[in-house]
């Protein structure tokens, strides 16, 4: 089973969106990326199961 997924993100600061690689290894996580495009970090809290994203919320 693949547990890195890759989803779209759009970033709350530019309203560019890219690609993010999710593990979903981990049920519940939160993570801090910064935006491959204006660099601004984003906080994302992400719910998943082994080999799915169930919900992505973006926080800031
Ligand atoms: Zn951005």
């Amino acid at each position: 089973m693949e547990l890195s997924i890759e989803t779209d993100i759009t970033c709350p600061h530019c309203g560019e969106v890219f690609p993010l690689q999710i593990d979903t290894s981990q049920s519940d996580q939160s993570l801090i990326e910064d935006c491959t495009v204006c660099c601004r970090p984003i906080s994302l809290s992400v719910r998943c199961r082994p080999g799915s994203i169930i919900e992505i919320d973006i926080t800031g």
